[in-house]
């Protein structure tokens, strides 16, 4: 059986926008445990949240003992959803959790993960996903033609994955076979933890676009998104779900099955900004390459400046790695309110005037007077950086130069990520002759510079070509996306296919 906290359909914001800003977001964060004699629900309640930052508006559980799956999800942050009366009534040695940020239109309680439906077998299936497929109109075709689905209520790609899965899981198709047979066919990032309340199943896409690890606990296996997730629960990490892989966990341990191989092509992003700092993606600390990041912006745009400060706190890494590449002393000279963007309380005009105040608010004391070099990790809409030198210069900064730890957002993500649209985002509302220039003077600083996707690549320590970048360059290894709401943004974009890969 599935369960909810709410009756009703709930429309929640789709993120609070108290400055104008959209900061990209993750999707999703998914998280499994297989613990036979743990507290699983436990488990997964911590294990999501470590996963916060990938997904604020929705969270959820599913456990499973062998007989049913328990779901229980809503919209909220994890331990709003979440309190110890609701998990005391989730018992089970297999739990799966998710935490969800949506793309459009604000979030609905039926979009909230795991998904869950009855296969064919009469067992249950429930699902969390991380990513986004880009043959989602062949794959809704399918699942409409079947009765699974109804087009018209606009189904996520996660609740189509669910349904067909649960539909090729009848009493002659194992639920490995059944996903044998989806997983091939899925075009696109994807992270997937499922169960059918008795394993733990883990998969992840050919290319491996969004990170997928597995842990190891004194009495069980743990499969996060992130390592920061196998931290907080105890785990040791063993090692990451490799792209086109399927992981089995159960009382005989883990085993692998692969149903395709292609080119790995990690998103660059996550290293960039997405993932938390204390993670380890393919073997490289996410803060070693924010440092560098910095270290190597140093290099390539030094600046004639007093103090680095960061715009906080996802500036910090790559302000702190300028700071040693240029010699000039790092300081901490904004504040952050970290709770602001964590509320569903919309602001009234009053407070949305204050604009980025509500943010961030500058420490006078260290700033007055200097030629300031600020770094951040990335401008969509330039709105914050347009209102964050302006506050530096009423703050009494002699200068302000902007530093940016990632290179001009020009494209949109097929996979997984939203950014503002196309349209919003401030490297394409400038005279493309000259870029950097046109969003100088857009934020009013007294220089601007990004570091150049050669300088991000290589502080990754990965190759180009095992990265994704396309929203830095255009190019899309996976190949687009084929539902027709996309083809005005899809017209003039690149199509690059992965070695191996389409
Ligand atoms: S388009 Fe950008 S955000 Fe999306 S997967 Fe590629 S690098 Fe990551």
């Amino acid at each position: 059986m599935a369960h909810s906290g709410v009756s009703d359909e709930v429309v929640a914001p789709n993120n609070l926008d108290v400055h104008g800003e959209t900061e990209p977001h993750e999707e999703c964060g998914v998280f499994g445990v297989y613990a036979p004699g743990e507290d699983t629900a436990k488990l997964a309640y911590y294990g999501l949240y470590a996963l916060q930052h990938r997904g604020q508006e929705a969270a959820g559980i599913g456990v499973g003992d062998g007989q049913q799956i328990l779901v229980f999800k809503d919209l909220g942050l994890v331990s709003q959803v979440f309190d110890e009366p609701v998990l005391s009534s989730l018992h089970g040695h297999v739990a799966i959790g998710h935490t969800r940020y949506s793309t459009a239109g604000g979030v609905r309680w039926e979009h909230a993960q795991p998904m869950f439906r009855t296969a064919r077998s009469g067992g249950d299936v429930a699902l969390g996903h991380n990513g986004n497929l880009i043959n989602q109109g062949e794959l809704r075709e399918e699942a409409a033609a079947y009765g699974l689905i109804d087009p018209a209520t606009d189904p996520t790609d996660s609740d189509v994955m669910c349904a067909l899965l649960a539909y090729y899981h009848d009493e002659d198709t194992s639920l490995v076979e059944a996903a044998d047979h989806l997983l091939p066919r899925l075009r696109g990032a994807f992270c997937l933890t499922f169960t059918d309340g008795e394993k733990l199943y883990a998969a992840r896409d050919s290319h491996g676009v969004r990170p997928l690890c597995l842990g190891r606990l004194e009495r069980g296996w743990v499969v996060a998104s992130e390592t920061c997730a196998l931290d907080i629960v105890g785990a040791t990490f063993v090692r990451e779900v490799e792209p086109g892989e399927l992981l089995i966990i159960d009382d005989d341990g883990v085993q692998s099955h692969r149903f395709a191989r292609s080119q790995h092509r990690g998103c660059v992003f996550e290293y960039v900004y997405l993932a938390r700092p204390d993670s380890t993606i393919r073997g490289r600390a996410v803060n070693a390459t924010r440092v560098e990041i910095g270290r190597r912006l140093a290099e390539e745009a030094p600046a004639d400046g007093d103090l680095v400060i960061p715009v906080p706190s996802s500036g910090t890494p790559a302000a702190v790695g300028y700071a040693q590449g240029s010699n000039i002393p790092f300081g901490e000279g904004l504040t952050k309110n970290a709770y602001v963007g964590r509320t569903f309380i919309q602001p009234s005009q009053t407070i949305r005037q204050l604009g980025i105040r509500l943010k961030l608010n500058p420490l006078r004391e260290v700033i007055t007077g200097k030629r300031l070099v600020v770094v951040d990790d990335s401008i969509v809409r330039g709105n914050t950086q347009r209102a964050l030198v302006k506050m530096l210069r009423d703050a009494g900064a002699a200068e302000v130069h902007v530093r940016i730890a990632s290179p001009p957002v020009k494209w949109p993500c097929f996979y997984g990520i939203d950014f503002a649209s196309v349209d919003e985002l401030v490297a394409n509302e400038v005279d493309p002759g000259d870029v950097v220039e046109g969003v100088r003077v857009s934020i009013g600083a007294d220089s601007l510079a990004y570091v150049s996707v050669e300088g991000m690549v290589a502080a990754s320590r990965q190759q180009r070509s095992e990265l994704c970048c396309a929203c830095f360059d255009g190019h899309y290894p996976l190949g687009l996306p084929d539902l027709d709401r996309h083809a005005v943004e899809v017209r003039g974009l690149q199509e690059s296919m992965a070695s191996g890969g389409l």
